[in-house]
């Protein structure tokens, strides 16, 4: 990088960025990411201080200005005096995707009202700012959840989500040596008819340095055209749903492109966990380091992966707690609390995946708090009869590593009932009688005799409209209880 593209860069990062954030009302991203490279290495107990503080300071405005919250405290009798401790928070009951649905509105800070109801009437796309918002009367932004799992939860934010957020992402290219106004391609856009030339488009380009792609519905045709722009480009980092990184990657593999003018030095994955095998072919095509995020689109970022993949957490605006007893080897639903007010405070929210927070231990010298036995959402764990739990990641390893997959293209798993998986496959030249003999004798060795398998061979599988690739489906479980991640841009 020569001097001209630094400068550009900083200013991009420290002037344009953040001002035209603030004028969405994304207020203090640069402060909050300064502060946030500092506190990363506070000790476990400044960490819980702010936490604590910051809690308190929630329940007393909920109790205050939100209906759901000042209700549900009188019907318990608790009041915000009550929240001493961190653990005080479980005093609160945990909410559920089903709660936020039913009572959307009444989750709203009622000096909202009006702007509420106009942001009901807007014509503006889910998720769409308000342009201007930072001196407009209303500007509350109405957004849903993919809902890939059910129903989708209708939410509204003023902005003050996605300002912590990006200061979190910001924090995290640090973690990988690059600094704010760095350029980056974001394989996020939802909408099929992809503009190139629209003015959102352009200025995203130009003051925040992201270069929007297509981020769903891609075949060949679009992962050349991705290539093609990020040719001009040259990201230092390529972000997005995990599908879309890993489906890029695979397309330069098989055509056997050269990238090595626009190789990012970092991917990001978003919207999905990102498995081995994802990981393993976005590296050896772009020799670049990996990391996830894990959040949900009503809550924002919740963790991501260090560089020694550490789930840490963001912990100065999350409280993260489980409700399994790690004492009693239980495992238990990841439950957050985004710590900072904004119109819809979702406190002790459910996200439905299974998860234990800890102290950090990482080597990387980070302080975070860590998201330990991390296993994903709780309707992709399959659980034997003698209480073996079967993550996601059993079917990369079992497809992807254990020699299977120069005879697979494709797979999707299908929890039929506790006893009856059904394994889809796309198969490749050379897959034989005997390689589905062969994986019957590995599955045979990880599950219990009593569970049938059935393999059902199929020309191709498609990934779900939001683009996600649905690895495991489970058909046993009919109410999930929470949403893993979102699938939208922002
Ligand atoms: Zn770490």
């Amino acid at each position: 990088m020569n001097l001209l593209e630094k400068c550009d860069d900083w200013m991009v990062g420290h002037v344009s960025f953040p001002v035209t954030n603030y004028l969405f009302n994304r207020k203090g991203v640069m402060s909050d990411y300064q502060g946030l490279v500092d506190s990363e290495r506070y000790s476990e107990d400044q960490l819980q201080q702010i936490q604590l503080r910051k809690l308190q300071h929630m329940v007393r405005y909920a109790n205050r200005f939100v209906p759901y919250y000042s209700n549900k405290f009188k019907q318990l009798g608790l009041v915000p005096e009550d929240i001493r401790t961190l653990a005080d928070a479980a005093l609160i009951p945990a909410l559920s995707r089903q709660d936020v649905i039913q009572n959307c509105e009444d989750l709203v800070d009622v000096r909202f009202r009006s702007a509420l109801d106009a942001a009901k009437r807007s014509k503006q796309g889910p998720g769409q700012p308000v342009p201007f918002a930072r001196v407009r009367k209303h500007r509350l932004v109405r957004n849903t959840s993919s809902g890939s799992t059910g129903a989708p939860v209708t939410f509204y934010d003023d902005g003050s989500v996605t300002a912590v957020s990006w200061a979190f992402e910001m924090r995290i290219r640090k973690w990988y040596g690059i600094d704010p106004g760095a350029r980056e391609a974001r394989m996020a856009r939802i909408s099929v008819d992809y503009m190139p030339n629209d003015a959102q488009v352009w200025m995203r380009k130009r003051l925040w340095h992201q270069l929007m792609l297509p981020g769903v519905n891609l075949a060949d045709r679009e992962y050349a055209f991705c290539l093609q722009k990020m040719r001009e480009f040259r990201p230092r980092v390529l972000w997005g749903f995990t599908s879309a990184l890993a489906g890029l990657a695979d397309y330069i593999r098989r055509t056997g492109e050269d990238v090595s003018s626009c190789s990012p030095e970092l991917a990001i994955g978003w919207a999905a966990p990102v498995y081995e095998h994802e990981e393993k072919v976005l590296k050896d095509v772009f020799h670049c380091a990996v990391t996830n995020i894990y959040g949900a689109r009503e809550v924002g970022h919740v963790a991501a992966w260090c560089p020694n993949h550490a789930w840490h957490v963001n912990q100065e605006h999350m409280l993260v707690e489980s409700n399994g007893n790690p004492s009693d080897g239980e495992m238990g639903e990841i439950i957050v609390t985004p710590l900072d007010p904004s119109p819809m405070p979702f406190i002790r929210y459910r996200l439905g995946d299974l998860g234990r927070p800890a102290p950090s231990r990482c080597d990387c010298g980070r302080t975070l708090q860590v998201i330990e036995d991390f296993l994903g959402r709780t309707g992709e764990i399959f659980v034997t009869k003698d209480g073996r739990m079967i993550p996601p990641n059993f079917w990369c390893r079992f497809f992807m590593v254990d020699g299977q997959s120069q005879f697979v293209e494709r797979f999707q798993v299908i929890y039929r009932r506790c006893d009856y998986i059904s394994i889809r496959l796309v198969k490749r030249p050379g897959y034989s009688a005997r390689t589905e003999e062969d994986m019957k004798r590995i599955l045979r060795k990880n599950f219990s005799p009593d569970v049938h398998f059935e393999f059902e061979y199929v020309p191709r599988i498609d990934p779900q409209i939001s683009g996600k690739y649905q690895m495991v489906v489970n058909e046993t479980k009919t109410q999930p209880s929470g949403e893993l991640h979102g699938c939208s841009t922002r």
